[in-house]
């Protein structure tokens, strides 16, 4: 039976670690649909219905150019139709 150092087998547990990491970062690529720019995008949802991906910056950019209280519609529409 060989037993290993314990400061090997913990530096092959970081390495390891770091190696899931990069890869959880590379799969979590994508091309933003608005500057078409390779980065670890952010899903949106366009119009509650269309799913894009986003940068990080198109994300800030999205963000701003929406007035707050459209973001979500919370109250119902004013005019009730009475029947
Ligand atoms: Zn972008």
């Amino acid at each position: 039976m060989v037993v290993q150092p314990i400061k090997e087998i913990t530096s092959y547990n970081e390495w390891n670690q770091m190696r899931d990491n990069v890869r959880r970062v590379v799969l979590s690529l994508e091309v933003c649909w608005n500057c078409q720019r390779v980065s670890q995008c952010q899903k949106q949802v366009l119009g509650g219905t269309v799913m894009v991906w986003f940068c990080k910056e198109c994300s800030i950019e999205r963000e701003k150019s929406m007035p707050a209280p459209l973001r979500r519609r919370v109250h119902p529409p004013a005019g009730k139709i009475e029947l």
